[in-house]
């Protein structure tokens, strides 16, 4: 391998050439104490900047397996290390000068979660760590200040790697304390399995955030704290004993007025999926790790998605065992966002009337009078949310703050006051035994069959390059084809959503051959992503940006929705 000399005189025989002269400084080079490879280098100071990536040997490294043996525990631990470079960075960040992105030095932002990043990846065979950077390769107009990359590369960046990726640097009580919060949230996840709870949130969280663009926590917010009647105490393996509330599986319905803090709550839980790292509030807010969220999406493409559990008889005679349509709407786009959600395994649904289609949600007894039900087409949640706990083991958190109607099928009702929550469950009961139970009559519970076949446009397998871009939180582009991500609302990071865009040019490339379902072809991605992590998606040497792994709900929730994707059924 070559050598950090090499590299050095390297550059100082490129200093003031032309920008693509940088080119020629593509490889893998031994510093001191890791390898810095220089992966791709940008066409010009303005451009996307150069990708660099740091290898450092397990056994120069040297974390104790402790911290990294289980797969939640490394995801933990690359999270950690990711934060420490970055904060080493940051001083240097511009420090070298020139045009455009000159002397830029960044690595992946980590956020309120933890998630498994592309940008930090320690191998559990041997505990070698790779993190990805970028560097914006300095130059004066298009003139190579190579003078100024060898500062960053020889003075700002070894202090950096030395002091936030050896473990014999960074503080060994901030290392535990990670390792050990992960297995308290993980010890959480388990005992919601064994105590059939959807979810639990500890006294004292903090579930409300500074504000709509600040995932930080509120400051001087009112504490959770749980009501008598719904209150779990769990013995944590670190931090010991908790009290909390455990929402048990089954029908839980969260009333209450206006601003008094349900939506802040089902945020809460939709979040719970994820770990959170220590001070966020919700370190101990977890919910089932498949709980979707789900809402009205009008305008979403639906493609061959039996619907038929909710929406029958549509005008016109159109087939909803099968439902397509460019253009859905309210309630059929809520209906295939439930079908879709249990193809995608979830046994949890979250549901906010603040963003669901009333038509959906309830049929009033007036309405039930003057348009009979062999007029309407659709079969209210209402009416199926019982079944679908009963026959599909498909719990339900729903907030509704202006109808009762979900009072006399409600297993648990927690009304929010004041931010917090009070167990109403027996006086809720009272009340809705003195008003009749509306009705609305409905075919029997069929399981939904999931037996579609994606195949993949032209657009999505293009032989040559495929360009794919992020649009913020909207979505992805791949090629010409745009999906819209903005209504799922679990993603939490934008490296998911270019994490999906991988997946979605990924999958239409390798493995929608036109037999398999699109259960094996999830099935076969998270296999890979387990195996060979985030870097498998990758159609060259390196990853063009940095990732992070979404959740399969939300890998299905991105397919779905998918316009150049056509589907067919399976014969049966
Ligand atoms: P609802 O859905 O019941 O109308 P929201 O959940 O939207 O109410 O909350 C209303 C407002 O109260 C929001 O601005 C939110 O940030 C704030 N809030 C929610 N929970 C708390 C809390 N625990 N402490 C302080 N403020 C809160
Ligand atoms: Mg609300």
């Amino acid at each position: 391998m070559k050598t950090a000399q090499d590299l050095k005189i390297l550059l100082q025989n490129i200093d003031h050439k032309s920008y693509p002269a940088y080119k020629s400084a593509q490889g893998s080079y031994q510093f001191r104490n890791y390898v810095l490879s220089i992966d791709h280098v940008q066409g010009d100071p303005f451009a996307s900047p150069s990708r660099v990536s740091i290898r450092v040997k397990g056994s120069a490294a040297a974390f104790p397996p402790s911290l990294y043996d289980t797969v939640q525990k490394k995801v933990a631990l690359q999270d950690l290390l990711l934060r420490l470079f970055g904060e080493q960075i940051e001083q240097f960040n511009f420090k070298a000068r020139g045009s455009g992105k000159s002397g830029l030095l960044a690595v992946s932002r980590c956020g309120q979660e933890i998630l498994e990043r592309s940008a930090c990846a320690i191998s559990a065979g041997d505990g070698g760590l790779t993190l990805q950077m970028q560097i914006g390769f300095p130059a004066s107009g298009r003139t190579i200040q190579s003078r100024e990359l060898i500062r960053i590369l020889y003075d700002f960046l070894p202090g950096c790697v030395e002091n936030s990726l050896f473990y014999k640097n960074i503080s060994a009580d901030l290392c535990r304390r990670t390792a050990e919060l992960c297995e308290d949230q993980e010890y959480i996840r388990e005992e919601l399995r064994r105590r059939s709870l959807a979810a639990f949130i500890a006294d004292g969280s903090v579930l409300p955030r500074r504000s709509g663009v600040s995932e930080l926590p509120m400051k001087n917010a009112v504490a959770f704290r749980s009501p008598e009647a719904l209150a779990v105490t769990l013995d944590l393996p670190h931090r010991g004993t908790i009290r909390g509330m455990g929402i048990p599986r089954g029908i839980t319905l969260v009333v209450g007025g206006g601003f008094h803090g349900k939506s802040t709550l089902l945020k809460a839980l939709e979040r719970g999926v994820y770990n959170h790292i220590a001070g966020d509030g919700r370190e101990y807010v977890i919910t089932s790790a498949d709980a979707v969220k789900l809402r009205a999406e009008d305008a979403r493409s639906i493609s061959q998605v039996d619907i038929s559990l909710f929406i029958n008889h549509l005008p016109g005679g159109r087939d909803t065992g099968n439902f397509s349509t460019e253009d859905a709407s309210g309630s059929t786009s809520q209906a295939a966002n439930m079908v879709e959600a249990m193809e995608a395994g979830s046994s949890l649904f979250l549901i906010d009337e603040d963003t669901s289609a009333t038509n959906f949600m309830i049929r009033d007894e007036l309405m039930q009078r003057v348009v009979s039900d062999a007029e309407e087409p659709i079969t209210p949640f209402i009416s199926r949310v019982r079944e679908l706990y009963e026959k599909a083991g498909i719990s339900s958190v729903i907030v509704a703050g202006s109808s009762g109607s979900y009072f006399h099928t409600a297993d648990v009702v927690i009304q929010m006051k004041e931010y917090l929550p009070l167990d109403i469950t027996e006086k809720a009961r009272e009340e809705a035994a003195r008003y009749p139970e509306v009705l609305t009559a409905s075919s029997a519970f069929r399981m939904p069959s999931f037996r579609r076949i994606p195949r993949a446009g032209s657009a999505l397998r293009g032989q040559e390059r495929i360009k794919r871009k992020v649009l913020g939180h909207e979505g992805i582009q791949i090629n010409k084809s745009s999906t819209d991500l903005r209504y799922l609302e679990q993603l939490a990071d934008t490296e998911q959503l270019a994490a999906l865009a991988y997946i979605l040019s990924y999958s239409a490339r390798h493995l929608m051959d036109g037999s398999r379902t699109l259960r094996e072809i999830v099935d076969l991605l998270e296999e890979k992503m387990d195996r060979e992590g985030l870097p498998a998606l990758s159609d060259g040497p390196y990853l063009s940006s940095d990732l992070a792994r979404p959740r399969r709900q939300e890998i299905f929730a991105c397919l779905d929705r998918c316009r150049e994707l056509s589907f067919t059924l399976r014969r049966q």
